[in-house]
């Protein structure tokens, strides 16, 4: 089975939930939110088709403190390589980013993640000081301590 994505960036993010985490951007994304960061993974023509078990190869050797943000992208657009990726990598602290409500996403998926991030970006309610959203009608929940409020979010 393979994924779609756009890019791996190994450099270590600090705005992709807790600590220094790997990002991994999936290709594709039908929304098409104004002010997208983004835009260069809406078209899933031009992403790269990757064999899950060499991202997972290749997440294993060089994400070391095993800390993997999936964004996009839309993810859930390919739901069933996600789930297949995720159930690889138990060892890893893993967050999602989703356009997507929490009320849609499968609950299977809720149950391999650490942190999930749901909502379109909405621009006329950007914000940059609450952390790991961009507008906010987003909501960053940490899934591991049945906590869904912005403001209590652990950091870890
Ligand atoms: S859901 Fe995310 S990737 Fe898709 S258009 Fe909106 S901000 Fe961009």
């Amino acid at each position: 089975m393979k994924l779609n994505i756009n890019t791996i960036d190994f450099r270590g993010s600090i705005v992709d939930g807790p600590g220094v985490r790997t990002v991994l951007f999936t290709q594709g994304c039908n929304r098409r939110c104004k002010g997208c960061h983004n835009p260069s993974t809406w078209d899933k023509e031009r992403g790269k088709w990757i064999e899950i078990k060499e991202i997972i190869k290749q997440l294993r050797e060089e994400c070391k403190n095993q800390k993997l943000t999936i964004s996009g992208g839309e993810p859930l657009l390919q739901i069933e390589g996600i789930l297949t990726l995720i159930k690889n990598l138990p060892d890893f602290n893993i967050t999602l980013y989703t356009g997507y409500s929490i009320e849609e996403v499968p609950k299977e998926l809720l149950n391999h993640l650490n942190y999930i991030k749901v909502g379109p970006y909405e621009e006329e309610k950007k914000t940059t000081i609450i952390p790991y959203i961009g507008s906010t009608n987003q909501k960053f929940i940490n899934l591991k301590n049945q906590n869904n409020s912005n403001k209590k979010t652990k950091v870890q």
